[in-house]
């Protein structure tokens, strides 16, 4: 389905129109061209402090105000574990991307996007290059007919509940996935046999690097390689809005099936502790919490991770947690899982930084950042409402 023509309506989710006055063409996300210098996931380089320092002054004379060094990624994470990012930028903007982008066509470093960070496990060393986060510009929804578009900042919980306002139905099962917008159409986030791709008609999506770099650019569902909780939208590229087909459903049936999904999770998933959700992607023998169930590991520690009991594909983030202790766990239960039950055990977690390299130095202050403390209530994910004023995990 081609994208319906902009409405004169309230500003664009994404800061700017998404994808300037005329819709690009769609065009496949592998055609783009977007591989090169500027990585993200993986093993990283080392960075040369020097690049570091020239793309800082490059980038803060762009952005003033919104880049920070050695910026503390936990706190963005419902693990809250993890190390800094050495250069941090908190977008605002269209041009804010553009400028990100045309600093890394002069400095090429690591890229990592930190959506809500509900999906990601950082490295105690943390992330050696630069980190992107999109702000309060690239938060909000609105609806057209029976479409609804959202920036990509914005919390899916918050888009299935005014999916249900709106009397539309079709992704209410997006109210217990604690991600973003963006970070759920890279992962193709997905609960109760549906899946963000299913109700995509286009992702606006920005390369920061190569020949189109900085560019918005509208790709559909078919250009964008959607597989079970991946995507291949390349290491580079951004998603800052997108626009998802549903259908006429009266709201008390759609808030009932919200009800549901939150019910459901509250009574099996450790809702109370840190975590990243399921840990590995179900294998095609058997659901990964079983698999982890039937070797045994529910309970099992390493330093301060725990596999939950409450949930085998869960592990929780106690006091004193590093994410060193949680990969042991991970690394243990695909092993075992391979030896024993002949089982592959693929982690949906998305593990950022590099875990061979010594943790980075703790920040000073009461809560040493990628350690956990003693956790509070508060600090376990929770979902966001949508009367959030900003998601909890921005600053
Ligand atoms: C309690 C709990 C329950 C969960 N339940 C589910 C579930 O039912 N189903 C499910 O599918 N997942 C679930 N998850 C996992 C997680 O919420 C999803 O994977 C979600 O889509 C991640 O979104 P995020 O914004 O938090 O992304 P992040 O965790 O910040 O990042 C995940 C990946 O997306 C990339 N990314 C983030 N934002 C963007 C962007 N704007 N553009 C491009 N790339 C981006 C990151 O670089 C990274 O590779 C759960 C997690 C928790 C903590």
């Amino acid at each position: 389905m081609s994208p319906p023509a902009r409405s004169s309506g309230p500003p664009a989710p994404g800061g700017q129109a998404p994808g300037g006055p005329a819709a690009p063409r769609p065009r496949p996300a592998d055609a783009a061209g977007w591989s090169g210098p500027v990585a993200g996931g993986g093993r990283p380089e080392t960075v040369d402090p020097a690049r570091l320092d020239q793309a800082w002054g490059l980038l803060s004379a762009r952005c003033p105000g919104r880049v920070s060094r050695d910026f503390a990624l936990a706190p963005l994470t419902t693990f809250r574990l993890g190390g800094p990012a050495r250069l941090f930028l908190r977008a605002e903007s269209g041009a804010d991307l553009a400028a990100l982008a045309a600093t890394l066509a002069a400095v090429p470093l690591p890229l990592l996007v930190v959506g809500r960070g509900s999906n990601l496990l950082v490295a105690d060393a943390g992330w050696p290059g630069v980190a992107l986060h999109l702000g309060q510009r690239f938060r909000g929804i609105r609806i057209e007919g029976e479409e609804l578009e959202a920036g990509a900042a914005t919390p899916l919980p918050s888009v299935a509940s005014r999916s249900a306002a709106a009397g539309l139905g079709g992704i209410a099962f997006a109210v217990a996935i604690p991600g973003s917008v963006g970070g759920g159409i890279r992962m193709n986030a997905g609960a109760h046999g549906s899946e963000l791709a299913d109700r995509l008609v286009w992702a606006e999506v920005v390369a920061l690097a190569g020949p189109s770099a900085g560019e918005p650019e509208r790709i559909k569902p078919d250009g964008l390689g959607f597989g079970y909780r991946r995507s291949a939208l390349p290491a580079g590229a951004v998603v800052t809005a997108a626009r998802f087909a549903l259908h006429p459903a009266p709201e008390a049936e759609v808030r009932a099936e919200i009800d549901e999904a939150r019910r459901w999770r509250r009574d099996n998933q450790p809702v109370n502790q840190p975590n990243c959700g399921s840990v590995f992607a179900n294998p095609p023998e058997l659901a990964a919490g079983r698999v982890v169930e039937q070797l045994g590991l529910k309970g099992e520690r390493r330093g301060g991770a725990r596999v939950s009991e409450v949930h085998g594909n869960f592990i929780v983030a106690t006091e004193g947690a590093t994410s060193a202790d949680v990969l042991a766990l991970i690394r243990l239960a695909q092993r075992r899982a391979r030896d024993e039950l002949g089982i592959t055990l693929r982690a949906e977690v998305q593990l950022v930084g590099d875990f061979n390299a010594p943790p980075a130095p703790q920040a000073p202050g009461p809560r040493p950042a990628g350690r956990v403390a003693a956790p509070p209530a508060s600090a376990a994910p929770r979902t966001p409402e949508p009367g959030d004023a900003r998601p909890e995990v921005e600053r």
